[in-house]
């Protein structure tokens, strides 16, 4: 059970963690509080300099260790050690977390950070399950798929869940026997030091987890631009994710996986159970305040149930309590930072502009904190913003159809791929749908991920190259050599 704690007594770790020690540095990018817009503390920014020393660091980590050629039991015992301990400081790393993100501390302690601490473990399980195989071959040869992990990879994480985003990577990298660089958000960089601080107190070697703040431009740049990093791992806009692409070739070839933005819809249809869907699509939106990869942000509605589900979603869209990321009682987040919300602000109003009806919301909400109120827009042109861009706020748009082709036609984004939801009672029409849908996850009669840890996450489309999650994630970060030995 969490509690509400005074942000001004926390102290922040500002510097960059390399080997097992945090290295002073000059904060260089104002960091303000979205809870009240307080200005409280500098994100540093790495050079290349200091990028190539994290980088080394890990290389000499490795040896040193032997992490990737240790008995694959160890790897998963000290990641266990790893994870008991996260869950152990849960209410520390939720406060530095809440304190600096729009993630409410309720919502951290049982949630964001218990389940990276549950994925760390499910990760750890992979490391003496999963190798390499004997193939058939004919007498004269034996052949084998070996398995080896990269070495180093970096890894670059969003804001909007930071701690989970570090334990989608770190996870996998980690059991599967590499080091790893990683660079948080310049917004939100601080749990992801204190979860490598927590590496070292679990007992895994010094250097294995590096973290480097700073800004894409110049030390996102440095990572993936590395000699010596031997695998990408990146989450956040489709946008960097084509300039991290260019930057590889530019630099080199290496392998990357790219978790990017969505714009994902959720098709209603009027068989399904309507106050369920209404409530399932609602609590999405809002979650967050709609700041999440795959935020169901299209609601697409059978023509004859438009106006129930639209008063439905108006009902329960402004019952989450707005407050104070660092209050225990907090339901509805603040957007990430004004510049964001003012994106909001006018993707809203030009739909309104343009003719888009306003059904509730469609306002920053009071206060010196940057929150915007829940949005649900009707009557958007397909061509609008509203509906082609990934706002990355509360606003939901609504759009009607008549029959399945249309709903297909009208989900079907140009650029993203990545979640699609769909209501209905029908099971046939539920598995035709889903084998049309476009898209790397789709929910029925649901939205969002459970603890299934095995399914994977990622994109199709612009939203991804590769997945994280599930098995998938701990294969992307070994490659394979294929042998045969004459006998
Ligand atoms: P962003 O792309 O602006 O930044 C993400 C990270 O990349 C940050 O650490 C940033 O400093 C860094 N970065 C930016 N440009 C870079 C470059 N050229 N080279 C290297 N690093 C660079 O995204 P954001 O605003 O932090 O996060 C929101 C975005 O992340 C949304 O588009 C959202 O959909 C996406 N996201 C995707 C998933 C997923 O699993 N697909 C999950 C969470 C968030």
């Amino acid at each position: 059970m969490s509690t509400s704690f005074d942000p001004d007594s926390i102290s922040f770790p500002v510097g960059h963690f390399i080997g097992d020690r945090l290295l002073d540095a000059q904060p260089v990018i104002d960091m303000h509080r979205p809870s009240d817009g307080r200005l409280y503390a500098g994100c540093p920014v790495a050079g290349a300099d200091l990028v190539d020393q994290a980088v080394q660091t890990a290389k000499k980590a490795l040896k040193d260790s032997n992490w990737g050629g240790i008995r694959p039991r160890e790897r998963t015992i000290a990641l266990q050690r790893w994870a008991d301990l996260i869950d152990a400081e849960a209410e520390a790393l939720a406060r530095l977390e809440a304190v600096s993100s729009t993630r409410p501390v309720g919502h951290l302690v049982a949630g964001d950070i218990a389940i990276t601490a549950e994925q760390i473990r499910f990760f750890a399980e992979f490391a003496d399950k999963e190798g390499s195989a004997l193939v058939p071959t004919d007498d004269a040869n034996l052949g084998m798929i070996v398995s080896e992990p990269y070495g180093v990879v970096g890894a670059i994480t969003p804001w909007n869940f930071p701690i989970s985003m570090a334990g989608w990577k770190l996870g996998p990298a980690l059991a599967a026997g590499n080091a790893i660089v990683i660079k948080p958000s310049e917004m939100t960089p601080f749990s992801t030091i204190y979860l490598a601080q927590l590496a070292i107190k679990a007992g895994l070697p010094a250097g294995l987890i590096n973290v480097v703040l700073g800004d894409g431009a110049t030390t996102g740049n440095a990572i993936t631009g590395h000699p010596d990093i031997a695998k990408v791992s990146f989450t956040g806009s489709t946008i960097a994710g084509s300039a991290i692409m260019t930057n590889i070739a530019r630099t080199g070839v290496k392998p990357m996986t790219l978790e990017l933005g969505g714009k994902s819809p959720q098709i209603v249809f009027a068989d399904a159970d309507l106050e369920k869907a209404a409530r399932v699509i609602t609590q999405n939106i809002t979650s967050n305040a709609g700041q999440a990869c795959v935020a169901g942000s299209r609601l697409l509605v059978e023509e004859s149930i438009a106006p129930q589900i639209a008063a439905l979603i108006k009902a329960q869209a402004l019952t989450a309590r707005a407050g104070p990321t660092w209050d225990a009682a907090t339901q509805y987040s603040p957007i990430i930072s004004d510049r964001q919300r003012a994106k909001i602000s006018s993707i809203v109003d030009a739909a309104i502009s343009a003719g888009a009806a306003c059904l509730t919301g469609g306002r920053m909400m009071g206060g010196d904190g940057y929150f915007y109120a829940p949005t649900l827009l009707a009557n958007v042109d397909q061509s609008s913003p509203a509906i082609t861009e990934e706002i990355f706020g509360p606003v939901l748009t609504m759009q009607t159809f008549r029959s399945e082709d249309e709903a297909i036609a009208l989900a079907d984004h140009p650029t993203y791929g990545l979640a699609a939801g769909l209501f209905t009672s029908d099971l046939s029409r539920a598995i035709r749908l889903t084998r049309r849908l476009q898209a790397g996850t789709i929910w029925v009669n649901r939205y969002g991920r459970s603890r299934d840890h095995i399914l994977p996450t990622g994109g199709y489309k612009q939203s991804g190259i590769g997945k994280d999650l599930g098995r998938e994630a701990y294969l992307a970060n070994r490659k394979t050599k294929s042998v045969l030995i004459g006998l």
